[in-house]
């Protein structure tokens, strides 16, 4: 087997996952392992959780199994809470630390202001994700004003009752850019008075990591992500790089590599979602140059280094 491997420069950890794990590992020197538990996986990727696990957070899936909690810190993740949530960890006496993306915030902010102004509100999103969960908690009002759509068939049977000058809509950031375009057009033609963004809400490394998966589906016959199942934006390289023609496979890490996925490839492109520590892609090159790979060529443009300030707490 001999073939050559194209890498996105543009992979892995986004800004928003980097101060989420920046978060937790503050947390925990400044208040103590014993005090510091993270509501969710604080980002969707096994092994980053496992490390966290690992130096002594607490995981969590309810405020209430959290004991004694007015003397613990409890750390919101980076997809974000709905409103309930952050009411329950007061009346609980919990110190909160919120790691929820900047990105994300700026959504809840305009779902807090559509409920304000008795608006309707439609998500584009995939429903039941932490993401989607939190942005719709954000509506303090009656339920049924929220709706929680992904495809032109959601549009096609959505009915908005007070009327579009009344609705706004906003979408997950981590979603399908090519199909997010589809919902949109779809949801604007049949309300063209809805509120809303010129395009979607997807974020730049949503956006950045498509684009050169794209770049790499294009060249290779295959493409390895690197990425947990449970996180949207690493699923959705994997099917973009569908998409775009090549045969594609969601990896934990290196020990999913086959000799059969290898067979007959040419070109392998290599990428990883926004959740993915850069060791995992430095382990799929090494296992893919033990079975055969003769070079490296880095694909795409290079990727602009953000960060984001520290959540109060924290600073
Ligand atoms: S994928 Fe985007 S929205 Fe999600 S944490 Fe990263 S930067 Fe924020």
């Amino acid at each position: 087997m001999a073939f050559k491997i194209l890498l996105a420069h543009t992979r892995g950890f986004c800004a928003g996952v980097e101060r989420a794990i920046g978060v937790v590992q503050r947390a925990l020197e400044k208040f103590g392992a014993e005090r510091v538990y993270v509501l969710h996986e604080v980002v969707h990727n096994k092994h980053v959780v496992a490390d966290l696990v690992s130096k002594g957070a607490h995981l969590v899936e309810e405020l209430s199994e959290i004991p004694e909690p007015s003397t613990k810190v409890v750390i919101f993740s980076a997809h974000g809470v709905g409103l309930d949530t952050i009411e329950q960890a007061q009346k609980l006496g919990l110190t909160v630390i919120d790691a929820t993306c900047p990105l994300v915030k700026r959504i809840h902010t305009k779902v807090v202001k559509a409920a304000q102004n008795n608006m309707e509100v439609v998500i584009i999103g995939h429903d039941g994700h932490r993401e989607v969960l939190g942005t719709t908690g954000q509506y303090a009002g009656p339920k049924d004003k929220v709706h929680v759509i992904l495809t032109p068939e959601d549009v096609a049977n959505l009915s908005l009752p007070l009327g579009a000058h009344q609705a706004m809509f906003a979408t997950q950031t981590t979603l399908s850019i090519d199909e997010t375009a589809k919902t949109v057009a779809a949801l604007k033609a049949k309300f063209p008075l809805i509120e809303g963004p010129k395009n979607d809400d997807t974020c730049y490394a949503t956006q950045h990591r498509q684009a050169a998966v794209k770049l790499l589906a294009q060249e290779c016959q295959l493409v390895l992500i690197a990425g947990s199942q449970n996180s949207s934006n690493s699923r959705r390289l994997s099917e973009v790089a569908q998409q775009y023609g090549a045969t594609s496979y969601l990896i934990d890490d290196a020990s999913a590599i086959t000799d059969d996925m290898l067979q007959g490839v040419t070109a392998v492109g290599v990428s990883a979602g926004a959740s993915v520590p850069e060791y995992i892609v430095q382990d799929i090159l090494t296992t893919l140059k033990n079975k055969g790979a003769t070079q490296i060529e880095p694909v795409g443009e290079i990727q602009r280094h953000i960060t984001f300030a520290w959540p109060q707490g924290l600073e």
